[in-house]
Order: structure tokens, then C-alpha cells, then sequence
């Protein structure tokens, strides 16, 4: 399934091709004679300014047109981690040039997320959170002296004509009959662009590049276009907007970044970053070394989905409850669900960069939680599916005191305290009527451990009316309570975890599932709606043991025997937690069983 699997018990931070040629830009000095003057703008700006700091800059630029997810968080592990090991400084950019799809709402979720993380783009000296929005004055005069100089003209064909005109991938394009119009009437006919004067989409800026570049991006490629709509924080200041492969470099170099890192998507669209660069250097806008586009894999993840605009629609036609559903490959889902900026950091980690797309085994991700949680996670009771247990020679009306270490290997958790009583609760699957072959907890006869309890053993059941079993009978052995002196010699195969039903904390528990059936839920041009799991929710109520109700919001536990679980940040309230399932113990997709 994955082309290039890798290890998911690797550890270490692996080098990679980008550090690479980091690495070598470092020692031969490629960046060391730039200058900084705290604000992104063009080179005549730095050039009296102090050498640059950073010894590289990068960037993360997130479109603000909905949440991030696990993909990027890959990049922000990547960006934020190259500048934190090298001594550099991490660009926090909101690509805001698309007015229509932005909204604040996009751009607080985004900054929460990689806050969450662990990253910032803020320090004692600089504060790096920029909107390319804020360059669109500088785009502008970009575009002006690109026309000046004979490298962009307005075109004022169709869209439809440009379009036909284009060529394909074996049959070059033609040129517009507007390419030779002379420099000063471009210029005039962009200025009326932008006063408003032309309707939308009857004049674009287009560069003057190659109409026969076996590069598609390279035909003469639209640099603007007019757009009527009010963007998230320009209003109605501009009505022609840059497009995606214009304001790209030209944030990049505005901001001194260094190595531009994207998705292998954009490798053919590097010739075009480079020529706008390499022009508008030769115009004075921006000294060389230039900054260097990388690209490098996107994440995929199995059983999910990577494209927010696919996100937006499960979270628009309601398959799921908004963008921070626990079952939702988003920053804000994962968080939700349990998971920890630590466990995405290792699964970033793990997974490395590589020049090759492939497949990320959801089953890593899930592993990175389990292995961050082990050793952090304080471990707790919760009886998931409730039956009763009475033991018939306990008195009624007594208590006796238990106790059990918050975690197993960190004494200095303390201990967790709670009673044992005459009516217990116990999983429903711990009891079998008949037992099957090597079944060794509660069946007629046999004996189990109630764990940090004692010894008990099966003397009978009752049943309703419908043949249900609603409680099981059972009695001690008053000498076996775990951790006093002889209990251990009663020998028992079977450890069951319990609650004692007069100390119980009744309370909800969402059991979530992955949100598609199929490893690869939008492949091969599937509708992923086709894919998604009818039963990726079951909603509970479980008995838990009593110190849960001190649980604070996102209080992570591991439910003894059951998995790893997480107080919901939104609906808990005091003294009555609702938890969600983070994670099994194991994992049972991969045929193993619990
Ligand atoms: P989407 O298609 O989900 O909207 P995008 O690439 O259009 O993704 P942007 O907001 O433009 O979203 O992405 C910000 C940064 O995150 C870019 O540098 C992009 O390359 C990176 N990124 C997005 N998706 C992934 C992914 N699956 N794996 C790695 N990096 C990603
Ligand atoms: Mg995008």
C-alpha cells in the first residue's frame, strides 16, 4: 500500500535532502551577505540595514480558506524545525491572496493550531506573522516596472480565448494578439484594471514568457486578474488580485526567506518562480541569492483525507460535527480527539521528507500517540459496557479502601484511592454464561482478580425475563485483597478491572472509529462520501472510577485494558467529564485484536 513505508519505530530526526542542501548553502556562505531590517520589503529596504540574523529563513504560508491538517502539520514540523535547528527564523504567512475563500474565523484557527504544535514565529527580536495581503502595494509596482520593461502586458482576450490559445502538453500555444501592445498602454490599461474600470475577466496582466515553452506554466502565464469582492482585510481597496504563482516568490523574497519549501505539485511551476525572480532582480526589486524553491512529498494518510477543500465539504454537509470533530484528520480534530502536539511532532518525525509521494499508514499516527501517552498518561478505571457483579459474602453496607498507582512506572504520580463494595460493575464481555475455549475471566466456577482488589469467585447468574444477563454472583476470598501479605498465592489467569457501583462516576464516552472504511477514501477520483464509516461514533455511558471527576479538560488517562482517552475539551464540566476515545491499546485494523 505504501510505495515507501517508512520505519515506524525510527526515533531519531532523520537527515534529509532539504537539510542537505542547507547544509551546503551554510558552508558556502550563500546567504551570508544579506541584510534584514526587521520588515518584509524589497532589497533597496535592506540594503543600509544590519546582516540578517537568521542564518536561514523559511516559511509556512497557509491560504486562510479553512483548518489546517495533518498534512500540514508535516509542513509546520518541517518549516518551524529546519529554522529551529539552524539557527533561523520561521515565517508564520497567511497566503491571503484569493479574496473570496478567506475569512478570519480561518486565520485564529490557524494561528491557535500552530501555537498548539509547539511552534512560534515570535521571539524577543522578531515577531515573523505576516499577510502577503500586506504586499499587494508592492505587487503592484512589481507589475508596473514587469511591463515597463517589456516582460508582462495586459491582455484583453477572454478567458475562453486564452484558454484556446494555450496549446497542450505536445502542440505549443499561440500568441495573444494583444502580446505586442505597446508597454504605455498596458500600463494604462492596468491602472484602469485597478480603478474598476474594466469588468471581471476582460483584461488579465499576463507574462511575456514563451507561448511555445514545453513548460505549460511558462506560456505567457496570468499574473492578475480582476476580481469585484471584498477580501477579509483589504475591504474594497483592490478589485484585481495576483495570482497564486505571481505573489508567491515575490512574499518569499519580500521576506528574505531562504529556502522555500512546497509540495511536489509545484515542481513544474519552480521555472516560473525562478524567471519572475531572476526579472524583478534585474529591475532592482530583489538581490541574489534568490530564494530557493524545494519541493518535497505531500502527506498522504490512509483512512483520511488531505485537501481542505474536501474537509470543508464533509464539514458543510454535516458527515461530521465541524472542523474539530475528534474523528477529523484537522490540527483542531486531532487535538480533540486526544492527540498531543508531541505525538504529531514524533509522527512528523518518523515520516521524514522524501522527493516521492506514497502512503502514510494511518496506523503510525496512532502509534505516535500510544508511544507518546505510555509513559506520560496516569492510568484510570472505566467499565465501558456495565454489568453487574455482586459478591454475596460481602456485607451489604461496608467498604473497604483500594489503592493503585496513578502510573505504573512514575511512583511520583501518587496513587489512586476508591472502594470496594458488595455491588460492583464489570465489562459485560469479562462474564461468559458458557465459557468458550481459553476464556479465563468470570464464568460459573472459575476464579478472577478484581485488579488492586481481590480474589473472587463465580457462583451463579441472573437473567431477565428476555434471557439477558443482569448480574453475575460471585464471592471473595477474604485473605487475597493485592498487597497484602499471602495474596499472592492465589494463582488466577484472569485481571479484570472493576467500579464499585456506589462510587461510580456515570458519565459519556464517544467511541470514535476512522471516519472511512477504505485505506484511500478519495483515490482513483472516488467520491469519498462512498467511503466514510457509518459507524465511526457510538456514544456511551460508562460507570468510571470516582477520582474521574476531578478530570480537567483535555486530561488524557489510559483506561485500563481498554485504550487511551481524553477529557473533551469543550463538553466536559466540572466534576462531570465527558471522555473520547484517542486511541486503542493496540491496533485492531491491522488484523490484530485487542
Ligand atoms: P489544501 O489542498 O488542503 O487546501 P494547500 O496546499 O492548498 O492544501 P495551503 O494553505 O496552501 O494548502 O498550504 C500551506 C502549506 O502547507 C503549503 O506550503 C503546502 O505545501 C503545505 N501542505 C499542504 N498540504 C500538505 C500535505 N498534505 N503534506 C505536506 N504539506 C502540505
Ligand atoms: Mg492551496
Amino acid at each position: 500500500m505504501s510505495d515507501a513505508a517508512p520505519d515506524p519505530l525510527r526515533t531519531d530526526v532523520p537527515g534529509n535532502f532539504i537539510r542537505s542542501v542547507i547544509d551546503e548553502d551554510l558552508r558556502l556562505g550563500k546567504h551570508a551577505g544579506r541584510r534584514w531590517n526587521g520588515e518584509p520589503g524589497p532589497a533597496p529596504q535592506h540594503r543600509d540595514a544590519l546582516p540578517d540574523p537568521a542564518a536561514v529563513r523559511t516559511r509556512f504560508p497557509p491560504e486562510p480558506n479553512g483548518y489546517l491538517h495533518i498534512g500540514h502539520a508535516k509542513s509546520i514540523c518541517l518549516n518551524f524545525g529546519l529554522a529551529r535547528d539552524y539557527g533561523g527564523r520561521c515565517h508564520l504567512r497567511f497566503d491571503d491572496t484569493n479574496p473570496e475563500k478567506e475569512e478570519q474565523e480561518y486565520v485564529d484557527a490557524i494561528v491557535d493550531a500552530v501555537h498548539w504544535l509547539g511552534f512560534d514565529w515570535k521571539d524577543e527580536v522578531e515577531d515573523n506573522l505576516y499577510y502577503a495581503s500586506d504586499y499587494f502595494g508592492h505587487f503592484y509596482r512589481m507589475a508596473e516596472w514587469l511591463i515597463e520593461a517589456g516582460h508582462a502586458y495586459v491582455d484583453s482576450q477572454s478567458a475562453e480565448e486564452i484558454r484556446a490559445s494555450r496549446g497542450t502538453l505536445t502542440e505549443a500555444g499561440s500568441d495573444s494578439p494583444f502580446r505586442d501592445r505597446p508597454p504605455a498602454e498596458s500600463l494604462r490599461l492596468l491602472g484602469e484594471m485597478r480603478e474598476g474600470r474594466h469588468a471581471e475577466g476582460t483584461q488579465v496582466l499576463r507574462a511575456k514568457i514563451d507561448m511555445a515553452s514545453p513548460n505549460m506554466n511558462l506560456r505567457d502565464p496570468v499574473l492578475y486578474r480582476i476580481r469585484f469582492a471584498a477580501h477579509h482585510r483589504t475591504g474594497e481597496q483592490w478589485c484585481i488580485y495576483p495570482m497564486y504563482d505571481y505573489a508567491h516568490p515575490l512574499e518569499d523574497a519580500l521576506e528574505n526567506i531562504t529556502h522555500s519549501l512546497c509540495t511536489l505539485e509545484f515542481e513544474d511551476h519552480r521555472p516560473l518562480y525562478d524567471w519572475l525572480l531572476e526579472r524583478l532582480a534585474e529591475g532592482g526589486f530583489f538581490d541574489r541569492p534568490l530564494p530557493q524553491q524545494i519541493e518535497f512529498a505531500r502527506l498522504n494518510l490512509t483512512y483520511s483525507i488531505t485537501s481542505k477543500r474536501k474537509l470543508q465539504e464533509l464539514v458543510r454537509e454535516g458527515h461530521v460535527d465541524g472542523w474539530d470533530d475528534p474523528r477529523m484528520t484537522t490540527i483542531a480534530g486531532l487535538r480533540r480527539r486526544g492527540y498531543t502536539p508531541e505525538a504529531i511532532r514524533l509522527f512528523c518525525d518518523r515520516i521524514g521528507v522524501a522527493k516521492a509521494n506514497s502512503w502514510v499508514e494511518m496506523g503510525a499516527l496512532e502509534q505516535a500517540l500510544r508511544d507518546d501517552l505510555e509513559g506520560k498518561a496516569p492510568r484510570a478505571v472505566a467499565v465501558l459496557d456495565p454489568l453487574k457483579l455482586v459478591i454475596t459474602n460481602w456485607p451489604e453496607g461496608t467498604s473497604e479502601p483500594c489503592e493503585a498507582p496513578a502510573h505504573p512506572q512514575h511512583p511520583e504520580l501518587g496513587v489512586r484511592r476508591f472502594p470496594f463494595a458488595r455491588e460492583l460493575w464489570i465489562e459485560r464481555a469479562d462474564f461468559a454464561e458458557t465459557p468458550p475455549k481459553g476464556f479465563f475471566r468470570l464464568f460459573p466456577g472459575n476464579r478472577v482478580r478484581l485488579r488492586y482488589g481481590y480474589v473472587v469467585q463465580c457462583t451463579g447468574f441472573e437473567k431477565d425475563d428476555d434471557g439477558r444477563v443482569v448480574a453475575v454472583h460471585a464471592e471473595v476470598l477474604k485473605d487475597s485483597k493485592s498487597g497484602t501479605p499471602g495474596s499472592e498465592a492465589y494463582k488466577v489467569k484472569g485481571n479484570l478491572h472493576w467500579v464499585a457501583a456506589e462510587a461510580a462516576l456515570d458519565a459519556e464516552v464517544r467511541l470514535y472509529d476512522r471516519l472511512f472504511f477504505q485505506p484511500h477514501p478519495d483515490a482513483g477520483g472516488r467520491d469519498f462520501r462512498e467511503a466514510l464509516n457509518a459507524n465511526s461514533k457510538r456514544v456511551v455511558r460508562v460507570k468510571l472510577e470516582p477520582s474521574l471527576a476531578a478530570a480537567a479538560p483535555e486530561a488524557r488517562y489510559q483506561f485500563e485494558r481498554h485504550g487511551y482517552f481524553v477529557a473533551d475539551r469543550l463538553d466536559s464540566r466540572p466534576g462531570q467529564p465527558v471522555f473520547n476515545l484517542a486511541v486503542s491499546l493496540k491496533d485492531s485494523w491491522g488484523g490484530k485484536s485487542k
